[in-house]
């Protein structure tokens, strides 16, 4: 049994290590097929059922009811940016609340559909808060409010949604689905990436309401999205449209397995999460060597920023860190400092090993 490092990493990022280990198990015979899993053709029966499960899996983890669709997609968060506005920017115009660098990309792209209305920033104070969503003057006109719930670069999250009587929610949910219970009637459309908090890199998720079904963009007719960005072929086809991301829709079936059956469910995943945060936001609390700029009131329980006195001792900080193990502990570059990643699969020791560097950084350079 290997001493395993710590991944700090913002994504991809670390998976439970009993995951892996199924992954691993199956990976040379998956269930008495003589196939093995990867190689799994996606029509096989074999297959089927494994998509088929995943989906059944995730709708009971996550807790989503029947009139919301489940896709696989590939392409990333990213192509999501775009496919949201195609789909379903129907009105020829949107409110963006951009509260950091990918509501800004995914604001960026929907102004290549139709109007991406900016009804709220936090630019002003480098994104360190989240506008007030009670205070946001909203379009009466707007196919739908976009958010990013969790700002993966800023370390902020919402503690409160914006809910607009007949205007659905779009929340990109990449760095925080899983986390914790979420309420999926609140949305019309929920998207992640898997690579944080689900499988390894390689897929997106869509989840939506049914009735946001069959729409396009203003002045773009359904038949002219192309196939692989139009939400209803591939919902309808079951996300089997064509060859789907099989190994991702595979190891997502791996992850919500061990939420549902090892960790117990969201509810007990996200005790986990709070009593981890909270061992490294008290440490940053207590002392004042290291800085963690967010508004307390809008701290991400996933990625957590920090800085030490100077830019030379970050990276310092970094490279010692490295070396006893905590890895990818640089913050992103639009941030500077550190951001510690603290996903689902990363343990309780792993954050104590990193507090523990911390303070003995800090002792040696106060
Ligand atoms: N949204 C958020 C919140 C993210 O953290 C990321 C990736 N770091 C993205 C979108 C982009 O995801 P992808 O690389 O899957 O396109």
């Amino acid at each position: 049994f290997m001493a395993r490092v710590y991944n700090f990493s913002a994504g991809p990022s670390m998976l439970p290590e009993p995951v892996l280990r199924n992954a691993q198990a199956e990976l040379l015979a998956y269930h008495g097929s003589v196939q093995r899993g990867r190689e799994l053709s996606h029509r096989s029966s074999w297959f089927e059922e494994i998509l088929a499960s995943t989906e059944a899996a995730m709708r009971r983890v996550l807790g989503v009811p029947d009139n919301y669709r489940i896709g696989f997609f590939q392409g990333g968060a990213t192509q999501q940016f775009a496919m949201v506005p195609l789909n379903l920017m129907t009105t020829g115009t949107a409110d963006y609340l951009v509260t950091g660098n990918f509501s800004k990309k995914a604001a960026e792209e929907a102004a290549k559909f139709g109007t991406a209305r900016i009804a709220a920033s936090s630019k002003d104070r480098n994104f360190t808060y989240i506008p007030d969503v009670k205070a946001v003057e909203y379009d009466p006109n707007a196919s739908y409010i976009h958010i990013c719930q969790n700002n993966t670069i800023f370390g902020t999250t919402y503690v409160e949604l914006p809910q607009v009587e007949g205007i659905p929610l779009v929340a990109d949910v990449s760095s925080m689905i899983f986390s914790e219970p979420t309420d999926v009637t609140r949305y019309g459309c929920l998207y992640f990436g898997v690579q944080k908090n689900v499988a390894p890199a390689g897929m997106a998720v869509a989840i939506l309401r049914e009735d946001l079904l069959g729409r396009s963009a203003k002045g773009i007719p359904a038949e002219k999205i192309p196939t692989m960005m139009n939400y209803t072929t591939l919902l309808k086809a079951d996300s089997m449209y064509n060859t789907p991301p099989c190994w991702c829709i595979y190891m997502t079936g791996l992850m919500m397995d061990y939420l549902e059956h090892e960790i117990g469910g969201l509810a007990q995943m996200q005790q986990i999460n709070q009593a981890k945060a909270k061992v490294l936001y008290d440490y940053l609390d207590g002392q004042s060597f290291f800085k963690n700029p967010v508004e307390p009131r809008y701290r991400s329980r996933m990625n957590v920023t920090f800085t030490s006195p100077t830019p030379e001792l970050d990276k310092e900080f970094c490279a010692e860190a490295a070396k006893a193990g905590l890895l990818n502990l640089k913050g992103h570059r639009l941030v500077g400092g550190m951001r510690a990643s603290i996903y689902n699969a990363m343990p309780p020791q792993g954050v104590e090993a990193l507090v523990a560097f911390m303070e003995k950084f800090r002792r040696a350079h106060a």
